[in-house]
């Protein structure tokens, strides 16, 4: 889903990100089944709203390990409209690096990436790494935002947001924001996840 131009500011995205982070999620979710993310996931989240994708196809060309989850492979069967096991087995390897974890078995290119239409075949259901590239890491914990540096567009965004970020800090003056703020702002940012 396109990002509305309004929340493709960047100065509007390093107000909501400084908003979202006043306070930890543990202050603000009280409920139990609402995953808690850490600062550095809501600054994931806001690289994720200024990311502009070249379409150079170098992430689903240069062989680099593509990790699916148990619901990545689940969706991709849906989505091809194969049993579960027939697509385990055409398409995916064991993870040398994590015992029970599958990958994608062709990566150099990708099997579902599209050369004509510099584009992947199954888009919509496409596996949660590629859809968190190139802004890794492990959601709901404190490692550092990793920028995957061969992709032309994730340096420049990361620059964007802390220039942003720099500019805000220095010149708007807001009140540290109440907890209904921080919940909305919060909200705002994990929205972002479910449009990736
Ligand atoms: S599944 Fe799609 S987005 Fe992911 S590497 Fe393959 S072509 Fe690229
Ligand atoms: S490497 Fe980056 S810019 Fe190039 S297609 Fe992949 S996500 Fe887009």
């Amino acid at each position: 889903m396109p990002m509305p131009e309004t929340l493709k500011d960047p100065r509007m995205i390093a107000i909501m990100l400084l908003k979202a982070t006043a306070l930890p999620d543990e202050q603000v979710f009280m409920e139990l089944a609402t995953p808690k993310y850490t600062s550095v996931d809501y600054y994931r989240m806001a690289c994720h709203m200024l990311f502009e994708c070249q379409r150079c196809g170098r992430c689903c060309t240069t062989g680099d390990p593509i990790r699916l989850r148990p619901k990545d492979a689940a969706a991709l069967a849906k989505h091809l409209k194969i049993p579960l096991n027939r697509a385990i087995k055409k398409y995916t390897i064991p993870d040398p690096d994590k015992p029970g974890a599958l990958d994608f078995k062709h990566t150099k290119p990708c099997k579902f990436y599209d050369v004509s239409a510099a584009g992947c075949k199954i888009y919509t259901a496409r596996p949660w790494s590629c859809r968190i590239f190139p802004f890794l890491g492990v959601y709901g914990s404190e490692e550092q935002v990793i920028v995957n540096k061969s992709c032309p567009g994730s340096l420049k965004t990361m620059e964007i947001l802390t220039v942003a970020l720099q500019d805000v800090r220095a010149k708007v003056a807001f009140a540290a924001p109440g907890l209904d703020e921080v919940r909305r702002n919060k909200e705002l940012l994990r929205a972002v996840l479910e449009s990736v």
